[in-house]
């Protein structure tokens, strides 16, 4: 089974995510969240946010705008440095990332490199990399991309490069520039962390693997801000708490790795990343790095403002190191559908395919059914319980098709408890109720609905 096609056909076919703009040919690397791909989104989001902020005396959230001042970028080292290293298959003309076919071949090149050092490690490497679309090996130059998007706001001339501003490229950035602003309007004492979940642009070379690389997307990012001795120490609770979370998340520890980093930048002190069992192989899901005092020493250089933190007790001064836990809402909403995505065989040899979320991250808790759609006084009764238990819970009303179709769609899109309401329903006053894993029914009070399915939802 081609287990990549099979979970995004299923994402089109139920409702989760559309390729952009696709009535118009569609839109290279972005992508739209269907009905339940929202909902799925918005649940880990949630997750995130409980996890990070809601669960921590120690962390708060932010929501900093997408544009900023450029000089940011500059501060940053994004204008001059944030580039993916491109070259150009002659025979196909597929575009691809030099890092990503070296690493391919086992060799790890520095993000570090100047062109003409990386043309130097192609040069030598290249005859034994193939073209993964045409299976050539005929190579352009290298030539290093810069990864940030421009964009045109408050410019009122004709030149659109004049001065240009950037949409974001990572969020992180819009936590560092309101380290001062947060710690000056709350009683915030190092350490802390600021918490923030938006989007991000990246003109990415290489735009395959659906949802895992767009140029569009999401970030989940936490910066914690301690002092140079605590660095360390925070760092490797951070790391625990990272892996603990995906294991909440229902991810299968066997699908998860550490992948440390061997060519460190300059001011990096350590750098992991998590990384998940894709359906194309382990991958890059989330990045915790120890990123010392560059940052706020950045800034600070850039902007002129001190930014450093004086210690009540001890009265030292200095400028905050800062760790951060940084990972994709669709990346981990890939992972999040690898791990849920079961073929089994059902009775009668057909092929039964249901998404096993974690209750907490599907779409829709629950399915109502009356079980004849064209007795009006099931779909009545159906009606009623279903608008009694949507104040609570996100549920589906569903009176198409026979109800083996509509348990199968429920099962495409995850939804752990079917309830259906019968003939019985209108005299003893109890539902049938199906679980989505096991298949299982069982009759329930109507009036005890709601207790069941918090209990069984947890
Ligand atoms: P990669 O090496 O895969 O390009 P990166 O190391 O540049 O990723 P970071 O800058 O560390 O990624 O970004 C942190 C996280 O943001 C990543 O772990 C990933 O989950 C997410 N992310 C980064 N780029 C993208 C993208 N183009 N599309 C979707 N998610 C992304």
């Amino acid at each position: 089974m081609d287990l990549m096609q099979n979970i995004t056909s299923l994402c089109k076919r139920r409702g989760f995510v559309f390729a952009s703009s696709e009535i118009y040919g569609g839109f290279s690397a972005v992508y739209d969240m269907g009905p339940y791909g929202v909902e799925l989104a918005n649940n880990i989001k949630n997750a995130w946010w409980k996890a990070m902020v809601q669960e921590r005396e120690d962390i708060v959230g932010l929501d900093s705008a997408i544009f900023m001042h450029p000089k940011i970028w500059e501060a940053s080292g994004h204008v001059g440095g944030f580039s993916d290293p491109l070259t150009e298959c002659k025979k196909c003309h597929s575009r691809l990332r030099v890092d990503h076919l070296l690493e391919d071949v086992n060799i790890f090149a520095d993000e570090k490199m100047t062109e003409k050092e990386i043309n130097e490690l192609f040069d030598t490497h290249k005859s034994k990399i193939k073209c993964p679309n045409c299976a050539k090996s005929d190579w352009t130059k290298v030539k290093k991309f810069n990864l940030l998007v421009k964009a045109n706001l408050g410019n009122f001339t004709e030149d659109w490069n004049k001065d240009p501003v950037y949409l974001r490229g990572e969020t992180c950035q819009g936590i560092y520039v309101n380290y001062l602003n947060v710690l000056n309007s709350s009683r915030a004492q190092i350490p802390f962390g600021i918490a923030q979940i938006g989007k991000a642009f990246r003109n990415e070379i290489t735009a395959r693997q659906f949802i895992f690389r767009t140029r569009e997307f999401e970030q989940m990012e936490m910066q914690y801000f301690c002092s140079p001795d605590q660095e360390m120490q925070e760092y490797e609770k951070l790391r625990q708490a990272r892996w603990q979370y995906y294991l909440n998340l229902g991810i299968a520890e066997k699908n998860l790795k550490w992948h440390k980093h061997e060519n460190l930048v300059f001011y990096a002190k350590q750098a992991y990343d998590i990384e998940y069992n894709f359906p194309f192989g382990f991958k890059e899901l989330e990045g915790i790095h120890a990123r010392s005092d560059y940052d706020l020493t950045q800034h600070s250089k850039f902007s002129g403002v001190a930014l450093d933190y004086t210690d009540l007790k001890t009265k030292e001064k200095y400028i905050p190191h800062i760790i951060e836990s940084s990972v994709g809402v669709g990346r981990t909403m890939l992972a999040v559908l690898t791990e849920a995505y079961k073929e089994e065989k059902a009775e009668g040899g057909e092929t039964r395919i249901v998404l096993k979320f974690p209750a907490k991250l599907a779409p829709i808790k629950a399915a109502i059914f009356p079980l004849l759609a064209n007795k009006p006084e099931l779909v009545e009764k159906a009606k009623a319980i279903f608008n009694e238990l949507k104040k609570d819970f996100m549920v589906e009303f569903d009176d198409s098709g026979n109800i083996g179709k509509r348990y199968r769609r429920q099962d495409e899109i995850g939804t752990p408890l079917c309830v259906t309401i019968d003939f019985d329903t209108l005299t003893d006053d109890t539902v049938t109720l199906r679980d989505r894993d096991t298949m299982k029914q069982e009759r329930v009070k109507t009036i005890d609905l709601k207790n069941v399915l918090q209990e069984k939802l947890k």
